[in-house]
């Protein structure tokens, strides 16, 4: 593959938009060179108007299979706990087979959403056919990954106990379970199974499934300049475990007990006094928040304005994938806010007055730390991934970059765009990738 060039009239660079950009993109798909206020040159492609892919900060693939199929009464005060239940059958269903057909779908879904690396925190371990078995339905998500063509962070979570009093796992919990020694061998063989592209993170499930000794003695055992991702206050029910039993916070006792730093992304930051936000605002650890799911769950929202203030960074995730939009993830994040503050532009800074801009940019440098590949935006030497939003939409007549963004997010979700992966287009999903999901559907569906 030669070198190609592009021309973008308008481009959103690391923190703001620039006009006339030129960008070069090496044999292997990376940004070699990218001149603002350039001129264009012959055989140069041109696009109007580009944006970063977000990475994915969170994702379990499985869950795409029951998008939509838990939105009706079970009890008379339905909460996370009771869809809870219902993501536990599905999870006891899938093999592994199965399991590769949702991510094929999932992820070639995301790549047209706009997502071109994903975080896959991933627990169902135990072979529905053979209990010993723990690595085959990891290495169907990576053969997924590397097929459909997104990067990867595979995160084998480490499950041991049911609650922080270290009770046992429920009989439905039992394709999670992995003693320490069987994760660390399970992760060290995976590392080895893993394509180019791919890389793999440390990652606990929360603070009630597995212990302090664990957590300790995994973080020693491997590398820990990795991602380490962990589900961190999720629920005011699990705050109020993790109280009852440490007479801390699960955030507070997260800090108290492990030095959190950069590699860390903890995964919904939802309920957070001013204490803690201060403590993963400085940490430099990213808050992985998942707005549709985290709605979609009623599990509380975001202290996002008082975050920013301490110059917090953050990360999106698409979680549970009850919708995959990355644009709607980000107008949920602003929404909720708005709701529950009673006002409006709330992400908003002197140097960034534009909601868009300002969540889209941290989003991408965010979501590129917390999985730890080259997908940190428009610059060089990162992965050449960008979104070409279609400008000849009567919606984006004569507005710029700024405008352009806060549009597709906030005014119609129909406007149209497209991803680039190491600068080419994406190709639309394969017939046989919506077969083999529908099959896959209809037998899980019996
Ligand atoms: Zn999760």
């Amino acid at each position: 593959m030669v070198d190609r060039s592009y021309f973008f009239n308008r481009a959103l660079l690391a923190h703001k938009w620039h006009d006339n950009v030129r960008v070069i993109i090496d044999a292997n798909g990376k940004f070699s060179k990218i001149s603002p206020n350039a001129t264009k040159q012959d055989g140069d492609s041109v696009l109007d108007c580009v944006i970063p892919t977000i990475p994915n900060c969170h994702s379990h693939v499985f869950q795409r299979c029951m998008a939509g199929l838990t939105e009706f009464k079970t009890a008379d005060n339905d909460s996370f706990w009771s869809w809870r239940d219902l993501m536990y059958q599905y999870a006891n269903q899938i093999n592994a087979k199965q399991l590769y057909h949702i991510a094929k779908y999932a992820y070639s879904e995301m790549l047209e959403a706009g997502y071109t690396s994903v975080c896959e925190f991933h627990y169902i371990h135990r072979d529905l056919t053979d209990n010993n078995n723990v690595k085959n339905m990891s290495l169907a998500i990576i053969k997924a990954a590397h097929e459909v063509g997104i990067s990867l962070t595979l995160l084998p979570v480490l499950y041991t106990q049911a609650h922080i009093n270290g009770s046992q796992l429920s009989p439905l919990q039992q394709r999670f379970k992995l003693d320490t020694d069987e994760y660390i061998a399970l992760y060290q063989t995976l590392q080895k199974q893993l394509f180019e592209e791919q890389n793999t993170g440390i990652c606990f499930h929360s603070l009630r499934a597995v212990s302090l000794e664990q957590m300790q003695y995994v973080l020693e055992e491997l590398d820990k300049r990795q991602p380490i991702h962990i589900h961190i206050a999720e629920q005011q029910a699990e705050i109020e475990q993790i109280q009852q039993h440490t007479q801390m916070r699960p955030v507070e006792y997260l800090y108290h007990h492990f030095d959190v730093n950069k590699n860390w992304c903890l995964v919904h930051a939802t309920h957070l006094n001013e204490k803690e936000v201060k403590h993963i605002a400085q940490s430099g650890a990213i808050a992985g928040i998942c707005p549709l799911t985290e709605a979609n769950l009623g599990d509380g929202v975001f202290p996002l304005p008082e975050y920013l203030q301490h110059k917090g960074h953050l990360a999106i995730g698409s979680d549970s994938h009850i919708l995959i939009n990355p644009f709607q993830e980000i107008q949920m994040l602003e929404y909720s806010q708005r709701l529950h503050k009673q006002q409006r532009v709330i992400a908003s800074s002197s140097s960034n007055r534009h909601v868009g801009t300002l969540l889209w940019t941290k989003a991408v440098k965010g979501g590129a730390q917390s999985c730890q590949l080259p997908v940190d935006g428009i610059q060089i030497g990162q992965q050449a991934n960008w979104i070409s939003l279609d400008t000849s939409h009567p919606l984006l007549v004569n507005l710029s970059g700024e405008k352009c963004l806060d549009s597709v997010i906030f005014a119609n979700n129909q406007i149209p765009y497209q991803t680039y992966l190491k600068g080419k287009k994406i190709i639309p999903m394969q017939q046989s990738i919506k077969e083999n999901y529908k099959n896959t559907l209809k037998s899980l569906r019996n």
